[in-house]
């Protein structure tokens, strides 16, 4: 590379270089974060588009660097996916968050479902369900208060194993929610099989409400057969006011987005929410 002398080559080999770096350094610090306490929980309201009040919570890790300041998940979740290490971190997250819905609750705080992000891995667990409720038991949670967000493109990975496990969790009285929904490409045939509660439609198609008609038709067609097989919909990115007037006009149940409320530390989300009504 020195060779090449000319700045072109030179720079690129740095640049290749200084990435490589970075992520080494990432996944250092992320085994360290774990152990020092740097990753954070926010939460982000869902509300009900029917009445307005807060229907639960998405928890969502943040990552307070020592050095770096706050590091957001986009730039985490893979590397910790590809290392191992979303499994502990994934545990932590559902452990703070359970932790401190009950502590919500015991300080009179209405906050009916908290909704936890589970990684591919955490899925292909072959005891999720028993680890999963013994942080619920330790905690003294009810495993109704809680929804499990699994992405598309992970459930149907391995559609016949994928049904499986989320039979297991919904015999344990535990939610599913099918995340980013609509980016995953599944039929309608193995939509129908999944043993699941809850539709997120991705925020792509959020984003163009209402001034694209092809997404106002899809994000009415995702809505209709939400309906008709007996699914929960909740929409995710809900900025403006008119996307939550179009969500209610085709009956979409549940709202998420900065309009209601941004991802919040839990005392910064009490102080807003305290009173129940986001809209
Ligand atoms: P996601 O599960 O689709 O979460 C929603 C993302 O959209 C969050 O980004 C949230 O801050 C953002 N968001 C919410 N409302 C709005 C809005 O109105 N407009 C816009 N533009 N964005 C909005 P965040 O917190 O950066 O998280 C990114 C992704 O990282 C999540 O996407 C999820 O896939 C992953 N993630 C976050 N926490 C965890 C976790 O504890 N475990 C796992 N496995 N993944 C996580
Ligand atoms: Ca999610
Ligand atoms: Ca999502
Ligand atoms: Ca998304």
């Amino acid at each position: 590379a020195k060779e090449a002398g000319r700045g072109g080559f030179c720079f690129y080999a740095g640049e290749m270089n200084a990435q490589a770096h970075r992520r080494l350094d990432l996944e250092n610090g992320l085994r360290r974060a774990l152990a020092e306490g740097q990753l954070e929980v926010h939460y982000q309201p869902q509300v009900s588009l029917a009445d307005g009040r807060v229907s639960g919570v998405e928890a969502l890790v943040r990552w307070r660097h020592p050095r770096d300041g706050m590091i957001g998940p986009a730039e985490f979740i893979p590397i910790a996916e590809e290392t191992g290490l979303i499994v502990p971190l994934g545990e932590h997250v559902l452990r703070t968050a359970c932790k401190q819905l009950a502590d919500w609750d015991r300080r009179g705080l209405v906050v009916p479902r908290l909704a936890v992000n589970l990684s591919a891995r955490q899925f292909r667990q072959p005891d999720l369900a028993d680890r999963v409720c013994r942080i619920l038991d330790e905690i003294g949670l009810s495993s109704s208060r809680l929804e499990l967000e699994i992405t598309e493109s992970t459930v149907m990975r391995d559609a016949d194993d994928s049904v499986e496990t989320l039979r297991r969790l919904r015999a344990r009285g535990i939610s599913v929610a099918i995340d980013d929904f609509g980016t995953g490409y599944s039929s309608l045939s193995q939509l129908k099989r999944l043993p699941i509660d809850t539709l997120k439609i991705d925020r792509s198609f959020i984003e163009g409400i209402p001034g694209s008609a092809e997404d106002v038709a899809i994000v009415g067609a995702i809505a209709a057969m939400a309906r008709s097989l007996g699914l929960k919909l909740v929409a995710e990115g809900v900025e403006h006011p008119a996307q939550r007037d179009f969500l209610r006009t085709v009956e979409c149940e549940e709202a998420q987005g900065w309009l209601f409320g941004r991802p919040l530390p839990a005392d910064v989300f009490v102080c807003n929410h305290a009173s129940g009504r986001a809209v």
